[in-house]
């Protein structure tokens, strides 16, 4: 019994109820889509060129359908008391999934896909988002060259006339580096999570200090393991790049190894260098930028006569300023203390980085 108030094209009368049958009707004629089915192939067309710009072995399609067209699927159902196979959202889903599928041989995983695609079939508009890759490397840097973008000096990063983005002109790892990651992976933005950091003087030697970006929107999914950057100022070296299984935990603890230029403030006259290694060990209190105290440590220490200076080679844990570790201020005790003597450090060399067991970013978050 065909049921007069409800013709449907043939495709929406399939994921009706077997028990209700409905006059077949041209799809510009169905009650519940109107011809919006006929779109599915040019959408899934405009998929597929979009599509073949990325890198991907897992997808998922989400659906967009006018709401109206919703509404008369679920009239018709609660009318004729059917509860119907699946929706015409999810039927259209499907079918753009199944002929990317065929047409790519690729996987579709709902959950943790790398390629999302949304289509609003309505507007007849599709749109792609890759997952975010996290990649872990170490970079070394010349004397000149600051970590961070720094922001410009005439406007503080609000965007002037000058900057025009808010940034400064000088040469940072995070824009030669982010630049080149970025044009590696096909990607719009790089993020950047440091594991500490120095100065714009000083110097970073092998095998770096290590960090981790977060790529946006990649359309590739691969990095070599070692690529030079120039930066305006010298090179950065990147080593040991890799791409992360999945988004690592966001604390980092390390240690590091460092070599600090340091300028006594007062005469060295009875000063015994070998006091040094009195810090060695002691819980060293620091109060950081926002005001809470942390403890730290120093491993070990070594300071000699250089001309007029002193130079100290120090292993310490990560956190803990270098220039406040030498003059004391904001940490306790400081070498100032130890010496005996009021001391400035002029600049530091980063000598090694060592990222410590259990946040190795080889250990993964789950989530
Ligand atoms: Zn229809
Ligand atoms: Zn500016």
């Amino acid at each position: 019994m065909a049921d007069k108030e409800f013709p449907l094209c043939s495709t929406c009368s399939k994921r009706q109820s077997a028990k209700a049958t409905f006059a077949i009707v041209q799809p510009r004629r169905c009650f519940i889509c109107r011809g919006l089915m006929l779109r599915v192939p040019a959408v899934e067309r405009r998929v597929l060129h979009l599509v073949r710009g990325y890198q991907f072995q897992t997808f998922s399609v989400g659906m967009v359908i006018p709401a109206d067209i919703q509404e008369r699927e679920d009239q018709l159902r609660s009318d004729l008391q059917i509860r119907g196979m699946e929706t015409i959202k999810s039927q259209a889903a499907k079918e753009v999934s199944d002929f990317i599928r065929r047409k790519m041989h690729r996987r579709v995983d709902r959950r943790h896909p790398e390629l999302t695609i949304l289509v609003d079939l309505g507007e007849g508009r599709a749109s792609t988002t890759a997952k975010s890759l996290f990649a872990h490397a170490r970079y070394t840097k010349p004397k000149g060259v600051s970590q961070r973008r720094e922001f410009c000096k005439e406007c503080s990063g609000r965007g002037c006339s000058i900057c025009k983005d808010g940034y400064a002109d000088t040469p940072s790892v995070e824009e030669a580096v982010g630049g080149r990651l970025c044009r590696i992976l096909g990607s719009p933005k790089a993020r950047f999570t440091w594991i500490g950091s120095e100065d714009a003087d000083s110097v970073v030697y092998p095998p770096g200090r290590p960090f981790v970006a977060e790529m946006k929107d990649p359309k590739r999914r691969e990095i070599p393991g070692r690529f030079n950057v120039a930066t305006g100022k010298g090179r950065t070296v990147i080593t040991g790049a890799r791409i992360l299984k999945d988004k690592p935990d966001e604390t980092h603890s390390f240690t590091f190894r460092t070599r600090a230029l340091v300028e006594p403030r007062g005469s060295l006259d009875g000063v015994k260098l070998s006091d040094a290694k009195r810090i060695i060990g002691a819980t060293i209190q620091h109060r950081n930028n926002k005001g809470k105290i942390v403890y730290k440590r120093v491993y070990s220490i070594s300071v000699r006569k250089r001309r007029r200076d002193l130079e100290a080679d120090i292993k310490l844990d990560g956190g803990l300023p270098v220039k406040r570790l030498v003059s004391g201020e904001s940490v306790s005790p400081s070498l100032s203390e130890v010496l005996g003597v009021p001391l400035l450090c002029r600049s530091f060399d980063i000598l090694e980085v060592r990222e410590s067991s259990g946040t190795h970013p080889g250990v993964i978050r789950r989530r």
